[in-house]
């Protein structure tokens, strides 16, 4: 799977400027099980480099997207990092590696407990989770390092930019559900100025709303 992963990389180096997948996102790949992620009918593909389902319309991203913004996300030690969509937990599992804290909201309950259990069960003790609209962030926890959103919005909600360090990434996909999205990366700089960038056209599930 890593070795797929990394050929993506290298294929896609036009568009993203980072044509070798580093090596920490890759040993945080080796490392997470992935199979444990993932429902029972699809295990048999756990390790294959591409989406699956994971119920209730769901899906665990692309091993190949987890990399790219994991290392668009340029992940510090040090880091306390905010993930929208918690999904199967994998993404959360695979930050986790790499920084201090990750941060995590989802919005569909029975996601947001498996994955819990998921989590737990494999001892990653660094990933915090709640089940609940991510769109306003998780202000408590705040001010992040970093910000990862694994659903797409048609817009960078407020509320997460507000909760963006000065110096901080957010890396979201962004395009409404019948239009193009594409994963941009969002930066504060030091002065709290906010810049945006196209990054690459995708795929991902929509943000939905608390009704
Ligand atoms: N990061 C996940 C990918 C899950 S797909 C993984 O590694 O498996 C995106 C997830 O975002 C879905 O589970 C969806 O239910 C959730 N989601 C959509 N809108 C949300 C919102 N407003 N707040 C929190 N989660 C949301």
């Amino acid at each position: 799977m890593v070795d797929a992963v990394a050929a993506q990389v290298r294929g896609t180096r036009f568009e993203t400027g980072w044509g070798e997948l580093a090596p920490r996102v890759a040993a945080a790949l080796r490392e997470v099980p992935r199979h444990a992620f993932v429902p029972a009918a699809a295990r048999g593909d756990a390790y294959e480099n591409r989406p699956l389902p994971i119920g209730y319309g769901q899906t665990i991203s692309q091993p190949y997207i987890v990399a790219i913004m994991t290392e668009l996300l340029d992940p510090e030690p040090g880091d306390v990092v905010f993930e929208l969509g918690t999904g199967s937990g994998y993404q959360a599992a695979v930050l986790s590696r790499l920084v201090r804290e990750v941060y995590t909201i989802e919005i569909v309950e029975p996601l947001g407990k498996r994955s819990r259990a998921t989590l737990d069960g494999l001892g990653y003790r660094n990933v915090k989770s709640k089940v609940g609209d991510g769109y306003d962030g998780w202000p408590e926890a705040g001010p992040f390092d970093a910000i990862i959103v694994t659903a797409a919005a048609d817009h960078v909600p407020p509320p997460l930019v507000a909760q963006l360090k000065p110096g901080g990434r957010m890396i979201i996909p962004v395009g409404g559900p019948f239009m193009t999205q594409y994963l941009t990366l969002v930066d504060k700089d030091a002065e709290g100025r906010v810049h945006a960038r196209q990054i690459l056209p995708v795929r991902f599930v929509p943000l939905t709303r608390k009704r």
